[in-house]
């Protein structure tokens, strides 16, 4: 069999795509020929625009559909108004970074609810039409910090960490039917989510923009070269294509070796 992937007459929905990892995955599924479906909190014209830029060149169809990820019912209606979901990329994430005495309630509640909750509520509302569409991908976007931990990330790792266990859950219950489901888990790429962090560490370390990257963030991840959003949308087009078929209830690392260590 040939190696080739073809994603025409799919429909792709990726959360919190207006931006960063989501994006690139978006961008990544549309040039394999998806119509994809971005999506996060706001409705600003720049949303719109993005999925405009994609359909115009890649000739797909992109659409923009507004839905806080923080709020079951908005997860779930995500997908309903999409109408199809044949791919499920499960993306919005955000971070707070403090040690757990300190860390504040409504931080811990939100994490939970946007990186983990909302996985639960769009793969609910998803699978019944992967069901009867006779085909289905789940892409989970976990995190190295789904497979080991750091201080101060408490939220985020209880959610990375509950992500692969969701992901583990979907592949047994759709095992035999022609749906799977699996989670990337990147290390560190220079997105918003990451550009955010480097400011307080320069500040708590007394450290230059430099030394943050190379002696902080990167320490784990031996490559010592950031991630890139295209080799994530590479990654989860591959879990969309027919070479991943057997391919489910695991977990891929794209982490230049951070893992391994
Ligand atoms: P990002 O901040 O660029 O993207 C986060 C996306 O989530 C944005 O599109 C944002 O609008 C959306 N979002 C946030 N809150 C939302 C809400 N309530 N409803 C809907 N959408 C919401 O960051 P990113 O780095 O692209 O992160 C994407 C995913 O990748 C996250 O789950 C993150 O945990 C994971 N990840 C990132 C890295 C990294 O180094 N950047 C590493 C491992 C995992």
């Amino acid at each position: 069999m040939a190696f080739e992937i073809s994603l025409a007459g799919k429909t792709a929905v990726i959360t919190g795509s207006n931006s960063g990892i989501g994006l690139g995955i978006a961008w990544e599924l549309a040039k394999a020929g998806a119509d994809v479906v971005l999506n996060s909190f706001t409705d600003a014209d720049e949303d719109h625009a993005l999925a405009r830029e994609i359909s115009e060149t890649t000739g797909t169809a992109a659409r923009y559909i507004q839905a806080d990820m923080s709020n079951g019912d908005q997860c779930r209606q995500l997908i309903e108004t999409a109408g199809r979901c044949d791919i499920l990329v499960n993306n919005a994430g955000i971070q707070h970074v403090a040690a757990i005495p300190e860390f504040p309630v409504e931080k811990w509640d939100a994490i939970i609810a946007i990186n983990l909750s909302s996985a639960f509520h769009t793969t609910a509302a998803a699978l019944p039409m992967m069901r009867s569409a006779g085909w289905g991908r789940v892409v989970n976007i976990a995190s190295a910090h789904g497979l080991t931990a750091s201080p101060y990330k408490s939220a985020y790792i209880a959610a990375k960490h509950g992500i692969v266990g969701l992901t583990k859950t979907t592949a047994l219950e759709t095992a035999k039917e022609p749906i799977t489901a699996n989670a990337i888990c990147p290390g560190y790429v220079l997105t918003p989510i990451v550009e955010k962090q480097i400011p307080d560490t320069m500040k708590e370390y007394d450290m230059s923009r430099e030394e943050v990257i190379e002696n902080v963030m990167l320490t784990r991840q031996p490559s010592k070269e950031f991630a890139t959003v295209e080799q994530m949308g590479g990654t989860a087009t591959f879990l969309c294509s027919d070479a991943a078929a057997q391919i489910t209830g695991t977990t891929i690392s794209v982490d230049g070796g951070w893992t391994a260590l």
